[in-house]
């Protein structure tokens, strides 16, 4: 009954006739087969529609992450509506925009926030689901049994994730339904996910990398997941010795990295930890694999695109490099419209079906990163070694200009973070009135410390006097979004008027 549901229908093959079979492990909580995964959608699809949900309305979901949430967002797809989610860290201000911009016919949100967000809901129905799977839209789900999908093509949209704007505003990526099915069909086997597998899924799932990587890959492997709100260590560590896979985001690895109680012995049933969203350090894999035994896979991707790269599953998996474009996915690096010789700098593009279908009433933004020929201008600067290995350099919008030469902040940073006394980096280019901008490092000291000048006097003979940090600036922490990512903008932002222009 699936069949006419181009997503729905894949992300069920696996698991039919193993309605019985365990789907999530989950703390505190009842397990859930796969039979009581889908009914459960169903429910929710069948509410939805009552709701007024027709083919291509947007259902705009801001919860707490639960299982009723991933039922949400099959039911959602079920009903032929496109999914949502929304960062649990917006705000009720920030909501207004997503609101205004999406035109959802649905809101869902957790109680607490029902009635600020019923003043800015424009029409939408105000629905509710909290922390612990209970709410208005959970008790209307209860009250349907079955739902026949509501046919849904290939091309068809699926989802809507807002990417998370580094600049300007957040645009709407589009996803169809066959950009998620390639995209989890291919990682499937590429990275060996069986029936076999139980995979740790500690990732939020408002982002592509928990929804759509970690939940539709096991769902296209019929693997069970250990299911966790969130990051908890405590909960990672004990699961471990049971489970096969992790997929996290480097603060994963570091964090658990500082737990004594991850050895050999507690990895050894593991047989796949992949890291992606923001780069990994050398250090955390050599790391990683000195106490555990198993090199991390580091795979890239990003909302527009699901994932377009990865280190392979078997042979050599190259710290600080994302790998090789996958199976079906296209990737080539151009500067200023030509393609770079082997080993320089360029922007990456890809094409494959794994591409987005552009961003939601932005054609003008679409038109100037996504090209006629289909290929997509990531904004990634990366380079591509002798071998084929691909090293994301960072965003093109951080490169730092400074007296009119190119400063690729990475450069600067892997040597920074090879330094005694530092344990992580971010350079950045700041207003500056000779010359531009000019290069700011900003570090985070291990304990037994360093200073500015030691690192000055470390760079100097390392690098061209252009490229070495003009200011070399020692914090706690560096500012990061809830996947990870290091924001750059905030420091740029922080640290703006350092070489104050007046
Ligand atoms: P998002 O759309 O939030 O998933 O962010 C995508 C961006 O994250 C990419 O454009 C990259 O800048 C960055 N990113 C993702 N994976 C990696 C990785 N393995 N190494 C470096 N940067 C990454």
């Amino acid at each position: 009954m699936y069949e006419s549901n181009h997503l729905i229908s894949q992300l069920h093959a696996t698991c039919q006739g193993q309605e019985g079979r365990l789907f999530a492990e989950i703390p505190e909580r009842n397990p859930v087969t796969f039979g009581g995964l889908f009914e459960g959608a169903e429910r929710y699809a069948a509410a939805l529609a009552a709701l007024g949900v027709q083919p291509g309305d947007r259902v705009a979901v801001q919860v707490e992450k639960t299982i009723e949430a991933i039922q949400l967002y099959l039911g959602t797809v079920m009903a032929g509506g496109v999914f949502l989610p929304l960062n649990t860290a917006y705000t009720t201000v920030e909501l207004g925009y997503f609101i205004s911009d999406a035109r959802p016919c649905v809101v869902v949100c957790d109680p607490a926030r029902e009635a600020a967000i019923a003043e800015i809901a424009a029409g939408a129905r105000v629905m509710t689901l909290d922390a612990a799977g209970q709410g208005s839209l959970s008790a209307a789900a209860r009250a349907h049994d079955g739902f026949a999908p509501v046919a849904r093509g290939k091309d068809d949209l699926a989802a809507i994730l807002y990417t998370s704007g580094t600049t300007g505003r957040s645009k709407g990526a589009m996803l169809s339904h066959e950009n998620l099915a390639s995209n989890s069909r291919m990682l499937r086997d590429y990275w060996q996910f069986t029936r076999e597998d139980v995979l740790i899924h500690a990732l939020p799932i408002f982002h592509t990398h928990g929804l759509f990587v970690a939940t539709n890959v096991a769902l296209f492997a019929g693997a069970q997941v250990v299911f966790l709100a969130g990051f908890d260590k405590e909960k990672i560590l004990e699961a471990m010795p049971r489970a096969t896979a992790l997929m996290g985001v480097p603060t994963f690895y570091t964090r658990l990295l500082q737990d004594e109680r991850l050895n050999q012995e507690r990895a050894e049933n593991m047989r796949l930890f992949i890291s992606g969203s923001a780069p990994l350090l050398v250090d955390t894999h050599e790391q990683w694999e000195a106490r555990t035994g198993h090199r991390i896979l580091e795979r890239y991707g990003m909302t527009e695109t699901n994932m377009s790269t990865s280190n392979p599953y078997e042979g050599e998996r190259r710290a600080g490099t994302v790998g090789f474009p996958l199976p079906g996915v296209e990737a080539r690096l151009r500067d200023k419209g030509q393609e770079v010789a082997p080993g320089e700098t360029g922007v990456l593009e890809v094409r494959g079906a794994n591409v987005f279908q552009g961003y939601w009433q932005m054609p003008e933004k679409t038109a100037e990163e996504l090209l006629p020929d289909g290929w997509f201008i990531t904004g990634d600067l990366a380079r591509q070694d002798e071998d084929g290995y691909i090293t994301i350099v960072g965003r093109e919008k951080d490169l730092v200009i400074t007296g009119g030469f190119n400063v690729y902040p990475k450069e600067i940073e892997s040597l920074i973070d090879e330094l005694p006394g530092v344990l992580e980096s971010a350079v950045i280019g700041v207003p500056h009135p000779d010359f531009g901008e000019a290069v700011v490092a900003v570090l985070v000291p291990q304990a037994e410390g360093t200073s500015p000048e030691a690192v000055n006097a470390a760079l100097a003979d390392q690098l061209a006097k252009f490229k070495q940090p003009k200011q070399v600036i020692l914090v706690d922490e560096l500012p990061r979004n809830t996947m990870g990512k290091v924001q750059k903008k905030a420091l740029r932002e922080s640290y703006a008027a350092l070489f104050s222009l007046s």
